[in-house]
């Protein structure tokens, strides 16, 4: 915070009586304390809360996502504040510095917001449409089972295997999505499945 700028401020909002004592009493550092807590609950008035999930480890703390813009008149909707949710019984409110720090997780300049490939023999990436990555993904994975399955070992046994493509998914999702995402992944006999928080 500016140092100059928040005095400026409080001392225009108070008033030169209470500057007058109170600049002594309390020093520099109180006194903008106190400034900011006054002007704190006006920076969220007309701002939309949506509830998530901080996508970075697997205790999956509760958050509230707060932004302006309108969706329903078609005025683009921006994230201008993140915190923790203390209805949610996971952090009640609390964020290690990796999720106090998601709004600039959400505005990073090099955060990947579409698929992009790299085409055998290419130097960079492309974009790519959705449906695009999804199709070459679907047809990635099924030529590889396809060559690559293992029914059963050396010995006859039936393993069921397919080790040569594996999945990485989110520990963030919800239990139904993990739960789904499991059954998908382990009845099509992939070995290496893991996520971002390796649990
Ligand atoms: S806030 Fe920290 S502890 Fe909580 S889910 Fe995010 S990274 Fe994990």
């Amino acid at each position: 915070m500016n140092m100059d700028l928040s005095r400026r401020q409080f001392l225009g909002t108070a008033g030169a009586g209470l500057a007058g004592g109170a600049l002594g009493a309390f020093g520099f550092g109180e006194i903008e304390a106190a400034f900011a807590d006054s002007i704190r609950p006006f920076k969220l008035v007309n701002t939309t809360e949506t509830r998530n999930t901080c996508p970075y480890c697997s205790v999956a703390c509760g958050v509230i996502m707060y932004s302006k813009g309108d969706l329903k008149k078609g005025e683009p909707a921006e994230i201008i504040h993140i915190e923790g949710d203390v209805d949610h019984p996971t952090n009640r409110g609390t964020l290690c510095p990796k999720g106090a720090a998601l709004l600039d997780f959400v505005k990073a300049e090099t955060r990947l917001r579409y698929p992009m490939v790299r085409r055998p023999g290419s130097d960079k990436f492309e974009r790519i449409s959705w449906e695009q990555a999804l199709d070459r993904i679907a047809r990635l994975m099924k030529d590889d089972r396809d060559a690559n399955f293992i029914a059963a070992n050396a010995d006859g046994v039936t393993v069921n295997r397919w080790t040569t493509t594996g999945f990485l998914a989110a520990s963030a999702t919800t239990n139904e999505t993990a739960f789904a995402t499991y059954k998908v992944v382990r009845s099509a006999g992939m070995v290496v499945f893991d996520n971002q928080a390796r649990v």
